[in-house]
């Protein structure tokens, strides 16, 4: 069964660690090596079963793989998880175990921040590897990076809708006012855009209010307010079949994960002359962050690399358009092609 599907998956390679003394029940994953080393982090949580774990963790690493390819990253894809309620499991010699077993996969997988398991968890973890980032000492939050990458990526959709290099006046949606969404949407008032707010926080939005002039609308309207970008950042799954009729805007373009709720509904999208923009070429600015973490580079490279996602981004719809498919489709055939050239892209920092 295992076999079946990492072939089914072209997966490199699963491996199961156990550790009685400390519960530690984990499986990392990784995904394809071509490109470097596999980065991705560690999620743990309390599965129903283990089958469902190696199903999560097969899924979440092939992601990982498209995701740092088509960043132009020299990294290749991986996960792990870790099995059990972290509320109970999560103690130090676990951690120090789980390092270990990271450790003995010699750099081919690097590990990092994930559902459950944060910069505390990492700091206990870089006890017994060194194949670990999202550190303390590291670059710190992600988010103002992955916000960057994110208002680099609807300049790209901007761009090619309405052939306009500025912001001005341009009206955007930011649905989630949370730690992506507030940078997002006080770079976008910056640019000059006319910018719409909307969170389940009352707080979030109070105090975003304070400090920016935005219109707000509740989240049960928000899909039904005409803007020309719907930027989502606060949880996934929000484009569906009972949305998907109901988007007035001519740009999908966010920062949450798995925006979709399912691969088709990207053609949906296209065929209500709605662009989307990938979430996964668009929010990369995480990894990104951690990735640069990883190669030595600072935040000024970070946040330069997360502006390369307008280029990028913008020859993907150009692609699309030409090949008459989805820019997901696009964005799946760059990264795929990247692997396949196994073109490696990162120019040298200091060190290298
Ligand atoms: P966050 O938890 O800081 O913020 C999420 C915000 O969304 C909160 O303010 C919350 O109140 C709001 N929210 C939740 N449900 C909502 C709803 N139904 N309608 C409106 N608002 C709602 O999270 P974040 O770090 O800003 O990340 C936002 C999204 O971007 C997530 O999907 C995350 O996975 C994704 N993402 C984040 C990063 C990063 O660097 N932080 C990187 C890549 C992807």
């Amino acid at each position: 069964m295992v076999f079946d599907a990492l072939d089914d998956g072209g997966h490199e390679q699963v491996s199961y660690f156990s550790d009685p003394e400390t519960g530690l029940q984990s499986i990392v994953a990784i995904h394809d090596t071509t490109l470097g080393p596999g980065l991705g982090g560690t999620r743990i949580l309390d599965y129903e079963s283990e089958d469902a774990a190696l199903e999560d963790v097969l899924r979440l690493s092939g992601a990982m793989t498209l995701k740092a390819a088509a960043a132009d990253l020299d990294l290749g894809g991986a996960k792990a998880v870790i099995l059990g309620d972290p509320a109970e499991i999560k103690t130090e010699a676990l951690l120090e175990a789980y390092g270990r077993a990271v450790e003995c996969l010699g750099g081919r997988y690097i590990t990092s921040v994930d559902v459950n398991s944060g910069v505390d968890d990492m700091e206990i973890v870089r006890r017994t590897t060194d194949h670990v980032v999202g550190l303390r000492d590291g670059l710190g939050d992600p988010s103002p990076i992955t916000a960057t990458g994110v208002l680099a990526g609807i300049r790209a959709c901007v761009e090619h809708e309405y052939g306009a290099d500025s912001l001005d006046d341009v009206e955007v949606v930011v649905q989630g006012l949370g730690k992506v969404g507030s940078a997002l949407a006080s770079d976008l008032i910056a640019r000059g855009a006319a910018v719409t707010i909307s969170d389940v926080s009352e707080d979030n939005v109070e105090r975003f209010l304070a400090e920016h002039d935005a219109d707000v609308v509740a989240p049960d309207a928000v899909y039904d307010e005409p803007c020309d970008v719907f930027a989502p950042c606060a949880i996934g799954g929000v484009v569906n079949d009972e949305t998907v009729s109901r988007f007035d805007c001519d740009v999908v373009a966010g920062a949450a994960n798995n925006v979709l709720a399912e691969r088709r509904h990207a053609g949906a999208l296209a065929d209500r002359g709605i662009l989307y923009a990938p979430d996964y070429v668009i929010n990369a600015g995480g990894l990104i962050t951690v990735a640069e973490e990883h190669r030595g580079g600072n935040r000024e490279t970070a946040f330069e690399r997360a502006k390369a996602i307008q280029d990028r981004l913008l020859s993907m719809i150009e692609r699309a358009e030409d090949a008459g498919t989805t820019v997901l489709q696009a964005a799946d055939d760059y990264a795929n092609e990247r692997i396949e050239r196994g073109e490696r892209t990162t120019p040298a920092v200091a060190g290298d």
